[in-house]
């Protein structure tokens, strides 16, 4: 702990000097003072009770505590000279060192990762299919394989670094010496540098090219889905690996099967008669033409469930069903002899019951009478 001298007298300021007297008169000391430039006995001293001093008026509560009670509470934490830290003296470090930054060896990187949306059919997305799409991205340069040196030369040992890729600079302040570790800028902390360009990539290792790449699209895939192709991304930088490749699919619709997850939704429609009587009808799946028995009494609006003739899972086994919703259709043209046949069946076939017709006429009546007081 240092000696407690009033803080005003050790800045040589007034009690009411200001923030800009008190870092102007500091600089000035800490100059005068340093052991660096000042072997005197007791600069060293001096020097620690300047530091101490302006901590606290450069603070403005500080200052304001030390002030009213004498005493900045927890003033010489140990923030002496020995301990200095640059925090508290931002000002001071950048007046007199510009603000320096350390920097780093450059490291590999990933390279970017690509996205592809491919257009297929409704057919290639329930069947699967290959698919050639082009992609133009960043490669590695193939005649210097990357490394940016026409072929048959070598990069030659960085002279600026002797290859380490690291330069150390020693800076004199008035705190010290300092050594500044910071990435060599004339290899780019890479400890070589290329002594012949390659011809093809003009030495930067790397080229935008055109690809033609093959994609093996596994039966099942749907707009939601996305593939990822492992390394057809962008090279990487600095020895990285290459990004990956996410192709995604806008499958374009069916013209008559409609598709929920792995299920295949078809309509079809009969006329009464199948309805009535029942019938062996022909739908087409996935899996080929399938016969449906439609039951006699078929009404309209049922479904069939065809099991395992929907859309293959795309992971684990199984498929999905085909839906079919059976439609009855009501004749409209008819000629002389149907028109004899549906008059039979008009005067023969009873009419729906009260409970088919939502309780009948009896509760129809009933809510019209209610209604229009009839
Ligand atoms: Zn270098
Ligand atoms: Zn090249």
């Amino acid at each position: 702990m240092v000696s407690k001298k009033d803080y005003y007298e050790v800045l040589g300021v007034p009690r009411a000097a200001s923030a800009e007297e008190i870092k102007k008169a500091f600089r000035r000391l800490a100059f005068q003072y340093h052991p660096d430039k000042n072997s005197d006995n007791g600069a060293e001293q001096k020097f620690k009770e300047i530091n101490q001093a302006y901590e606290v008026l450069s603070d403005p509560d500080k200052r304001g505590r030390y002030d009213r009670f004498g005493d900045a509470g927890d003033v010489g934490s140990g923030r002496g000279f020995e301990g200095f830290e640059f925090g508290g003296f931002g000002d001071i470090f950048d007046a007199f060192f510009g603000g320096t930054t350390a920097g780093r060896q450059a490291s590999p990187q990933k390279g970017q990762d690509l996205q592809y949306n491919l257009a297929i059919s409704f057919e290639e997305a329930v069947f699967g299919t290959q698919k050639e799409i082009t992609l133009n991205r960043i490669e590695s340069c193939a005649p210097c394989q990357g490394t940016g040196s026409e072929p048959g030369t070598k990069p030659i040992q960085c002279t600026e670094c002797n290859g380490t890729g690291q330069v150390r600079r020693v800076q004199q302040s008035i705190f010290g010496k300092f050594v500044n570790v910071v990435s060599c800028q004339r290899c780019q902390g890479q400890g070589a540098v290329i002594a012949k360009p390659c011809g093809s990539c003009k030495g930067s290792g790397k080229i935008r090219q055109k690809r033609d790449i093959r994609i093996d699209i596994p039966a099942g895939v749907d707009n939601e889905h996305q593939m990822r192709l492992a390394g057809e991304g962008d090279a990487g930088k600095y020895g990285g690996p290459p990004g990956n490749l996410y192709v995604s699919f806008a499958v374009t619709p069916h013209k008559f099967f409609r598709r929920k997850g792995n299920d295949i939704f078809y309509d079809f429609s009969i006329n009464f008669a199948q309805a009535a009587l029942g019938d062996e009808i022909e739908i087409p799946t996935l899996n080929g033409p399938h016969i449906l028995k439609v039951p006699a009494g078929t009404q309209s609006g049922k479904t069939f469930r065809l099991k395992n003739t929907g859309v293959a899972h795309l992971k684990g086994n199984g498929r999905g069903d085909q839906i079919v919703n059976v439609n009855v259709l009501t004749p409209t043209q008819l000629d002389e002899k149907q028109r004899r046949l549906f008059t039979e069946l008009y005067d023969t076939l009873p009419r729906p019951t009260s409970d088919q017709n939502n309780g009948g006429k009896e509760k129809a009546d009933d809510f019209l009478h209610r209604i229009f007081k009839g």
